[in-house]
């Protein structure tokens, strides 16, 4: 979901469901839903309509069958198994005691008519809405459930990790209208004042992600072919049928298809490619990833973009919790920039990248894991569930250094976890296994850590050697007094171009030294905004390294340049450990070190770092190792 207008509801808070009902609902597994709906465009006004629910049960046995129905909605009859049931009505449940009970591994199809008046206002539960858009004047009932308002529409249960494995949406609307919905539209029957679309979806799909629409709409279609995949994918948009909309809209729908090819490339083919990607239109400030048919009120580059994204992460891969939201929006959005960067300019995508920086840091605090799940304002906070969000995946990629690495760990994650949900710590064993390191100091501080880190940094150039003195507080510092990070450092050079350094920061002090970088005339810190940081000073320090200088001279290596195959003489200050990386940042050797060594060299032709810490870890110099 991406909303330019979010209402804080944060004074609004509810229980989504109390412990019984949650205790009964997990006692089956949902296989498949069957929304029959009369709905109209101009009123959320339900006619009389019907849900089948095909489950099975999971617990020994299913004493009462449990579905969640808005209060405001009427139950007419409840038929299970064939045979009308009687129920009972409690809050926003419908309770059904089965007699006999179904035993565990039992299908049972369960089939709620109802009709009524959903609830409207501005609450959580509510997840149907009617309004007239005020730019184009046409009249549209809509749906967007996202997190607990299906229950204000339809019989269903709200619980994430238990998707459906197919769904069907027939919908029953005025003649001249047009309903839009999830899956493949199989057919249109004329009934008698009426016209009924059905719609069936046969891939897996979580209750927040089923959704209609009802406008009178042109169905604006077009084809799109993907690298790989044995069919063109559909993409069908139901636009207002207003002479203006389509032509309005028509060249940001179309680049729907290059977005399709971008995301398809970089996450895996679009995963409901059986079916189609669409968009139904309604009059919201924003968007909604509605499974195959996404709701949009209008449609800019990074708005569809987002929408589209999600359908990989969000609806492909569904969060298993509201407090893993990341998962969803933090992908969705950095999406946004990878869409930016594959067709918009490098400075579109620099300032999508300097804005959602910007935003992050307009505050302190604030931690991208949601702890309070009752409260949709935090679920759906733009400034930590998405801009934070998007970033963390940037300073993902930037500490791997590695693009393609990158995309193959999120491309893996899809696989395994596609057609289903997933945790945070799903995302973390992908990412762990692929890098074989662990990333909890990451997630700590990032993750589930607040703020970011302030940075004051003193440099000095003399005699070929850079200083570089860097000192760091936690915005939040009661969460993270400081932060564990690799930092780029880019240095303006006389007689030589510029150059970038990856420093990596482990302790809230530290001076770093480089030989054989020239003489340096200036330094920009994290220029190209890789992560999230303040950076409060950076001045040149001219009586830096003039103390630390004793250390620096005692760590030499020894011929540099050096040939591979050749024996490599190093000395260090006192005994420490040694690191080798590249300028990439990539780690090829560590080991600790006494005071002199030799080493026969292996490495492939190119610069190194060659970085001596100190025991204690307080100090720590580099030097630049160039094998030609
Ligand atoms: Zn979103």
């Amino acid at each position: 979901m991406r909303s330019l207008l979010w209402l804080g509801l944060g004074a609004l808070m509810w229980a989504q469901q109390d412990p019984a009902t949650r205790a009964l609902l997990n006692k089956y597994d949902v296989k498949f839903w069957w929304l029959n709906i009369q709905a109209t465009n101009t009123s959320t006004q339900l006619g009389p309509s019907w849900v089948l629910t095909r489950l099975e049960v999971t617990a020994p046995e299913l004493d009462t069958l449990v579905f969640e129905l808005h209060s405001s909605l009427t139950v007419d009859s409840v038929i299970v198994q064939g045979t009308q049931r009687s129920f009972i009505r409690r809050g926003h449940t419908i309770r059904i005691p089965l007699s006999p009970r179904p035993t565990q591994g039992t299908l049972v199809e369960a089939r709620v008519h109802y009709r009524g008046v959903p609830p409207s206002g501005q609450s959580s539960l509510v997840g149907i809405f009617n309004r007239q858009s005020p730019t184009w004047g046409n009249q549209v009932t809509w749906t967007l459930s996202q997190p607990f308002g299906a229950l204000s529409w339809w019989p269903t249960k709200q619980i994430l990790a238990d998707k459906a494995d197919s769904v069907w949406t027939f919908l029953t609307v005025p003649l001249g209208t047009r309903a839009g919905a999830v899956g493949v539209l199989e057919g249109i029957d004329t009934l008698s004042g009426q016209v009924r679309f059905r719609w069936k979806s046969r891939y897996p799909i979580a209750y927040y992600l089923v959704a209609f629409s009802v406008a009178e709409y042109v169905d604006y279609s077009f084809y799109v072919t993907i690298p790989g995949l044995p069919a063109p994918i559909r993409v069908q948009n139901y636009i207002y049928n207003n002479p203006q909309t389509l032509p309005t809209f028509k060249a940001e729908i179309d680049t729907t298809a290059a977005l399709l090819r971008v995301f398809s490339q970089r996450y895996g083919p679009y995963p409901f490619w059986r079916e189609k990607y669409g968009h139904m239109m309604a009059p919201f400030s924003g968007g909604m990833e509605h499974q195959t048919m996404t709701t949009q009120g209008f449609f800019t580059f990074t708005l569809t973009a987002h929408e589209l994204a999600h359908q990989w992460f969000g609806d492909w891969v569904t969060c298993g919790s509201w407090q893993d939201i990341w998962l969803n929006e933090g992908f969705a959005s950095y999406s946004e920039f990878v869409a930016l960067q594959a067709l918009g300019t490098p400075a579109a995508a620099q300032s999508w990248l300097v804005s959602t920086h910007d935003a992050v840091i307009s505050e302190p605090n604030g931690s991208v894991w949601v702890n309070d799940t009752l409260n949709d304002a935090r679920i759906f906070s733009s400034r930590l569930t998405y801009d934070k969000g998007a970033y963390l995946l940037h300073m993902i990629r930037f500490r791997l250094a590695n693009d393609s690495l990158f995309f193959a760990i999120l491309r893996n994650y899809l696989s395994l976890f596609g057609g289903g949900a997933a945790w945070l710590r799903d995302f973390r064993s992908v990412l762990e296994a692929a890098t074989g390191e662990s990333w909890a100091d990451f997630f700590a501080q990032w993750y589930y850590g607040e703020g970011f880190p302030i940075f004051t940094v003193r440099w000095n150039s003399q005699g070929g050697v850079l200083w570089l003195s860097v000192s760091q507080t936690g915005s939040w510092s009661s969460s993270v007094p400081f932060f564990i990070t690799p930092l780029e450092v880019r240095l303006q050079r006389q007689g030589a171009s510029d150059t970038s350094l990856r420093i990596y920061l482990t302790q809230p002090f530290q001076t770093f030294s480089f030989s054989g970088v020239g003489t340096v005339s200036g330094i920009q810190v994290d220029p190209a905004y890789w992560i999230l940081r303040r950076i409060d000073s950076v001045q040149r320090d001219v009586s830096l390294g003039i103390k630390e200088g004793e250390a620096e001279h005692a760590f030499f290596l020894s011929p540099n340049p050096v040939k591979k195959g050749e024996q490599l003489f190093i000395q260090v200050p006192t005994e420490g450990r040694i690191t080798v990386y590249d300028l990439q940042g990539r780690l090829f050797y560590e080991a600790p070190i006494s005071s002199t060594e030799s080493w026969v060299v292996s490495l492939t032709p190119g610069v190194y770092q060659v970085i001596w810490t100190a025991p204690q870890g307080n100090q720590l110099h580099r030097r630049l190792l160039v094998l030609p």
